[in-house]
């Protein structure tokens, strides 16, 4: 097969390994029709002429065996969509039969999968938890909140049935964490959302700020304001702080990941964009959620190695996309944490990486509140502090 990009040479130094893939097995394709979705009737989707897309049996098993060689010891699968549960239990119990049979002795192979919930049953839940996966679950807060925006098909609401599938998955004992979307419709309730989520027993909550605009750069209605993710972010964390130990919030995780010297778990808060990479349907790699587009394809797994697909010259030029300081960020004092942000936010609203991020107030006000406490926090756990009275 010809190859497209060409690969770079030793001069560029070490291949930045993938260490995690975002396989997407029905690709952009969902049961829901969520008014704020970004996925589905893109101009810039890739695969806009085919309504139906499903991962074939071969791509799987190319997928499974190749990365599983590729990612020893340690393999981590996470399954997102669209709606990844439209593949169907089968389809989960095939991918588990083949980790088992290409996996080698003392490889640890990790599984999750990020759901809107809707279609979970006793099935599917069993299955979770025989096989340990991680479960996110999309809910953005109370029935008439999660309503607003969270429909399905036919414009009806979807809360019920998300409920059911906490329900379930709560029956099983499966390990389930909240995705919890930052729309118009909660951005100002942060103590409802926080108590509510805490109510369902859930401790692990990732929020995701909504910035969607239109051809000429207008907000979406949906869209929130810096200042209100800001806002946001301040007060949950002064709901959060009291019960640090018991609840995790995956943002204030990462800026006490980035302030212990560690690599945060949120490719947001990293030097470059080359932490993971999407798997479509069809074995196509792209390095980004937020860009899967035809311009940023990487390889295809059902032909070249991830030893080549990593070392792409087009996966250099994305990460290297986040380098490219805005003037704002070089004379920032938070520019260590936070790297200018997300490229997808740069875009926003008028597509182009050289902008400042849209969130930019947002991180300014919680990096504000959030910095010397969680040092302090961190200084106490790591015994820094002990270091630094002694020297
Ligand atoms: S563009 Fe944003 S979401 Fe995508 S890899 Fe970069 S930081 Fe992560
Ligand atoms: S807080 Fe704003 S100015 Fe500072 S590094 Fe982040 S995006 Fe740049």
């Amino acid at each position: 097969m010809a190859v497209e990009f060409p690969i770079l040479s030793e001069r560029l130094g070490t291949t930045p390994r993938i260490t995690s893939l975002l396989i997407k097995p029905a690709s952009a394709v969902c049961n829901l029709d969520c008014a704020y979705c970004f996925y589905l009737d893109r101009e810039a989707d890739p695969y806009s002429a085919l309504p139906a897309r499903r991962m074939t049996e071969e791509t799987l098993e190319r997928l499974v065996d190749t990365y599983l060689f590729y990612s020893y010891p340690n393999s981590t699968f996470a399954f997102q969509g669209g709606e990844p549960t439209l593949a169907g239990p089968a389809f989960l119990e095939r991918l588990v039969k083949l980790q088992i049979q290409h996996g080698r002795n003392g490889q640890s192979v990790s599984n999750a999968m990020q759901t809107n919930g809707v279609l979970l049953d006793d099935r599917w839940c069993e299955l979770f938890k025989q096989f340990n996966w991680l479960i996110g679950i999309s809910i953005d807060g109370p029935e008439p909140v999660h309503d607003l925006y969270r429909f399905n098909k036919q414009g009806a609401g979807t809360w019920r049935k998300v409920m059911n599938g906490v329900e379930c998955m709560k029956k099983h004992g499966v390990e389930f964490n909240a995705l919890c979307v930052l729309s118009q419709a909660n951005v100002e309730k942060a103590g409802e959302l926080y108590r509510f989520l805490r109510s369902l027993g859930i401790d692990y909550i990732q929020y995701i700020p909504l910035s969607e605009f239109d051809g000429l750069g207008q907000p979406l209605p949906f869209t929130i304001t810096p200042e209100q993710y800001g806002q946001f972010l301040c007060e949950t964390f002064d709901l959060w702080w009291p019960e640090r130990r018991k609840v995790r919030i995956r943002y204030f995780d990462n800026i006490a990941e980035a302030l212990a010297g560690q690599k945060p778990g949120s490719c947001t808060l990293h030097e470059t964009c080359d932490s993971y990479v999407v798997v479509e349907f069809n074995g196509d790699v792209y390095p980004c959620d937020f860009f899967v587009e035809k311009d940023w394809k990487l390889g295809n797994v059902n032909f070249e190695s991830w030893a080549e697909i990593a070392r792409r010259q087009r996966r250099y030029q994305f990460a290297a996309k986040k380098t490219i300081a805005h003037p704002e960020c070089q004379v920032c004092e938070y520019q260590a944490i936070c790297h200018g942000g997300c490229p997808k936010h740069r875009h926003d609203p008028g597509r182009n990486f050289q902008d400042l991020d849209y969130f930019c107030t947002a991180y300014k006000m919680i990096y504000r509140k959030a910095v010397e406490p969680l040092k302090k926090e961190v200084e106490r756990l790591t015994g820094r502090h002990r270091t630094a009275a002694k020297a």
